[in-house]
């Protein structure tokens, strides 16, 4: 008998990827296919396991997007497949969301189905705003209202039902009708003093929020170039702003990263802290040389050296797995030394149970050379386990020094063939950086995705380009590109460093318009 599919309807939340539920979060990642819209978070495209299949049927400027009948249709025909199906809606799905719609359909195919709720932007955009749509002594209820159906062909709506309640008002879908919704109110008896906002990308990093009396406001958001989505809020507790003071160095900043996934997570890890929105735009996968000859001769003969150098975390694990695979053991570098580049392979070493004997101040390939030399002398024998295509500049210092030296290729990085995150259908923020972490990370973007660059910058120039280091910088050069940013020091650090610097010097020479 063929496998029951199955479909689940889950909340992707307001936007920020944060605030999707843990359940739906599960599904994501063991779903066969997932069918989502516009308004959920392009990150979940990144957690899905390899093959899941991704339908888009949002609305996309320019392109009809799908009826809801089909939609539904959809929804059957893949569980008659016997997919477990995500069905992934902005928001919660019962809130606007046309959730029950489907369901209906669901139960008249005879199709099993669950819904996972979740945070709905009616509640979540304003109060990330710093609006509580109750407030004690305030606002004693809300109101979620469509703003979709009121309006147009300059007729004011009879508003008077909803100017009547004393509680938050909350249009969803209505920024398009926002002076018919602010007139409409104002007729039906609201003061036009009424405290009301326009949030904008609420939860996202492009966030915007517009405070003004009900009376000014559709002509405020017009002046600030207010668009969708957003959500409209009329009541006192809009003249709340129950905001945490002082933003991250990084907030409001979209950055692209490429890299191998190890360093690629650390790196997102350290620039989500400083409060920068990540995408993963090229994925880089290592290629362990292990078997090859070069290796192997390596690892029989370790005992011949007295320094190991390691440049790179992806290194440190393609040594130490390939090593055991090889037949030895970690007793056969007991004897050694190790000398690492920076903290980040440090601490993958630390990991093996290793502790490096020399990190060079600055985290550079000179650097490490110069201060081995010093450490070294004619008795020693330095392996150095590195990149296929790492620099030449490590093994020339040493060579001036007359130290021996052996450089064995120990791995190879490539682009992995896939998607980046938000190239889907979903449109993404664009990119304010494109980060590039090593030389063969710039060979490997530029052979795969050279004509997309300028696109990632979105409407915007292209993004401003940053890398680790000058071998990188170097690179982007060969490639006609210019960095505008190099890492302080060469390590996530010094990107996230630099980057802030980058961030903040170039805020200040903008000017300011009077919305958050
Ligand atoms: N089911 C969704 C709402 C879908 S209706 C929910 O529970 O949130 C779509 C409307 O939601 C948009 O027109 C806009 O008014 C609002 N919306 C959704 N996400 C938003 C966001 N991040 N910022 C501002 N408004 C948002």
């Amino acid at each position: 008998m063929k496998h029951q599919g199955m479909v689940y309807l889950v909340g992707a939340g307001p936007g920020a990827w944060g605030l999707m539920t843990i359940k739906g979060l599960k599904l994501l990642e063991s779903c066969d296919a997932v069918v989502y819209d516009h308004l959920a978070s392009h990150h979940f495209l990144s957690c899905l396991k390899p093959g899941c299949r991704k339908v888009y049927v949002g609305k996309q400027a320019g392109r009809h997007s799908m009826s809801q009948e089909e939609i539904s249709g959809l929804l059957v025909r893949l569980a008659k497949e016997g997919l477990t199906v995500v069905r992934l809606k902005g928001g919660d799905p019962f809130v606007f969301g046309r959730g029950g719609e489907e369901i209906l359909a669901l139960e008249e195919n005879e199709i099993p189905w669950e819904i996972v709720p979740g945070v709905t932007s009616a509640v979540a955009v304003p109060e990330l705003a710093g609006i509580p749509v109750t407030h004690r002594g305030v606002s004693r209820s809300f109101h979620v209202i469509t703003g979709h159906t009121m309006g147009g062909e300059g007729a004011t709506p009879d508003m008077r039902p909803y100017a009547a309640l004393s509680g938050t008002l909350v249009f969803l879908m209505g920024f398009g009708q926002l002076s018919s919704i602010a007139a409409g109110l104002i007729a039906g008896g609201k003061s036009p003093d009424t405290p009301a906002a326009v949030i904008e990308n609420g939860s996202l990093p492009n966030q915007r929020v517009l405070r003004a009396p009900l009376g000014s406001l559709a002509g405020e958001a017009i002046r600030a170039g207010l668009g969708t989505p957003a959500i409209i809020v009329v009541g006192e507790v809009a003249a709340f702003e129950l905001c945490p003071k002082g933003a991250l160095p990084l907030s409001g900043t979209t950055i692209g990263i490429t890299g191998t996934p190890s360093f690629a997570a650390r790196l997102r890890q350290a620039l989500e802290r400083e409060g920068a929105d990540v995408r993963n735009v090229l994925e880089m996968k290592v290629i362990p040389y292990e078997s090859s000859d070069e290796v192997q001769r390596a690892y029989r003969d370790l005992e011949g050296y007295t320094w190991l150098v390691l440049t790179s975390a992806n290194g440190v694990q393609c040594f130490f797995e390939g090593l055991y695979r090889s037949g030895r053991d970690f007793r056969a570098v007991g004897h050694l030394k190790f000398a690492v580049i920076g903290k980040g392979t440090a601490g993958e070493l630390e990991k093996y149970g290793f502790r490096p004997d020399f990190i060079p101040e600055s985290y550079c390939a000179r650097s490490l050379g110069e201060g081995l030399v010093k450490l070294l002398g004619k008795e020693d024998k330095v392996l150095l386990a590195r990149a296929a295509m790492a620099s030449k500049e490590l093994p020339a210092v040493l060579s001036e020094a007359g130290i021996a030296w052996e450089d064995v290729p120990l791995y190879d990085v490539m682009p992995e063939r896939r998607e980046p995150e938000g190239e889907t259908g979903a449109l993404p923020a664009p990119l304010d950086y494109l980060v590039f972490a090593s030389a063969s990370g710039v060979r490997g973007f530029f052979g795969a995705m050279e004509s997309r660059l300028a696109s990632f910058g979105g409407t915007r120039r292209k993004p401003r380009l940053a890398c680790i280091g000058d071998i990188t910088a170097k690179a982007l050069g060969e490639h006609g590109q210019h960095a505008d940013v190099v890492a302080s020091s060469y390590d996530i650090d010094g990107i996230v460093r630099s980057l802030e610097e980058d961030v903040s010097l170039r805020n200040e020479s903008m000017t300011h318009l009077d919305i958050t």
